[in-house]
């Protein structure tokens, strides 16, 4: 049995919207079976025995929620653009695209006051307060004071005296006063009140939302390792509101490395299913990542990558443990290090974000000390690019210094044939291929 058996009739339908949707070439079954997908179907034998003859290992997942957490789920679901003055009239006059709200709440407010502050109803700087009360930290903390330490700006309109924001409504007798103790939810509330705001039972829906979501204790999901060709393709495309430069749906500049740690005999990608929303593409449903990171596993080293959206050491070492018993059971590969900081790639203080780079930047002699260095070719490799990120690994001691290359073929997703050296990491199409698009 090989990975490609695994393959379903819906997963070729997927895949084949998938590229046609992003990359702009039509691919047949028959074309995704035996050129697409024959590196990566060659490649990851080994891991597919490692997952006992499975592409995905699902485990029941229960995630302690804590502020990281908070942050990616609002962010997840919602977000209102801070609306700085200086940046105002240009949005403006370039249309209204520039604005992106998620949710639908975020979408009615921020509209209905960009049209107040058109029709001069509200001032540059009441709108601008308004908007910052969004801000992820407001939220989180309901109240406030912590706009005082948005990075860029803080409250105009400001009573001093009495730390009070203002507010002006024409068809009001009364300006509006908010006091800076006020909580961040109640301040909303009453601002969208003083302008007779149409929506208020969206308000108060997402209000319940957002208090729901700062009490929940614990995030309830299934974790899922997997060398699924679907997933290495969407690694960072998700309904989860994070991307990455490994991104297709907007050509990301590292895009095809994907493609490299699909045909790599040594990658798997973890993530956290996203259990409130699913991710449709062209009325397909995806895997929703709301969390996830490669693991490179090598008899010498199992390592994790860089995490998206941000770091999450708990899952981790969740991760971690899970594949170690995994490979000794399975393999009878032992590690002689347990989670532990990986740190042999500090020293290029981030200048290696790919193999030529590396060679470029490193003035180490590799035939002396005890190092295991882990390079990419085409594909931004996070950990050589991230000195300030944690990286965890499990690993052996090694005679001399090991240089271990992850990344696999960078072939083309219409024919599978290489693609061509020297062609930017966004390709993934051979230049014959692509001129025949043209
Ligand atoms: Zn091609």
């Amino acid at each position: 049995m090989y990975p490609i058996d695994c393959i379903t009739e819906e997963d070729y339908k997927t895949m084949s919207d998938w590229i046609n949707g992003t990359v702009g070439a039509k691919v047949s079954k028959s074309e995704i079976k035996e050129l697409t997908l024959k590196e990566w179907n060659k490649n990851k034998i080994k891991l597919f025995k490692l997952f006992g003859q499975k592409l995905r290992i699902k485990i029941p997942y229960s995630r302690k929620v804590d502020r990281n957490w908070i942050r990616q789920e609002i962010n997840s679901s919602f977000y209102f653009p801070t609306l700085a003055k200086s940046r105002l009239d240009n949005y403006i006059s370039f249309g209204e695209d520039n604005f992106r709200p998620i949710g639908n709440f975020a979408y009615e407010t921020l509209y209905f006051f960009l049209d107040l502050y058109k029709n001069k109803k509200i001032s540059a700087d009441e709108l601008f307060n308004f908007s910052l009360l969004f801000s992820t930290n407001n939220l989180i903390n309901n109240t406030l004071n912590e706009s005082y330490y948005a990075w860029w700006e803080t409250f105009k309109n400001i009573d001093e005296k009495h730390n009070e924001i203002l507010f002006k409504n024409s068809n009001k007798k009364r300006e509006l006063r908010i006091s800076l103790k006020t909580k961040t939810l109640r301040a909303i509330g009453k601002i969208l009140k003083y302008y007779d705001f149409p929506y208020m039972k969206d308000f108060e829906k997402w209000q319940t939302w957002l208090s729901t979501l700062c009490t929940v204790k614990e995030y309830k999901t299934n974790l899922v390792l997997s060398i699924h060709p679907i997933d290495f393709m969407t690694s960072s495309d998700n309904a989860s509101g994070w991307t990455s430069c490994m991104n297709w749906r907007d050509d990301g500049g590292y895009s095809s490395g994907t493609i490299e740690m699909m045909n790599s005999n040594m990658v798997i990608i973890a993530y956290l299913e996203n259990n409130s929303k699913p991710f449709i593409f062209l009325g397909n449903e995806m895997p929703n990542k709301i969390w996830r990171t490669y693991f490179y596993i090598n008899k010498d080293i199992l390592c994790s990558g860089l995490s998206y959206p941000n770091c999450d050491n708990l899952t981790t070492h969740f991760i971690l443990d899970y594949l170690k018993d995994l490979l000794k059971n399975k393999f009878n590969w032992k590690y002689q290090y347990n989670n532990e900081e990986y740190m042999d790639m500090l020293y290029l203080d981030g200048e290696a974000y790919n193999k030529d780079s590396f060679f470029e930047y490193s003035t180490k002699d590799l035939s002396k000390g005890h190092s295991i260095i882990l390079i990419t070719n085409e594909m931004y490799n996070d950990i050589g690019s991230h000195p300030s990120e944690t990286f965890i690994c499990c690993r052996n001691w090694v005679k001399t210094t090991k240089l271990i290359n992850l990344s696999g073929k960078r072939t083309c997703v219409k024919c599978g044939k290489p693609i061509e050296e020297k062609q930017r990491a966004t390709k993934k199409l051979c230049v014959a291929c692509e001129n025949k698009l043209k």
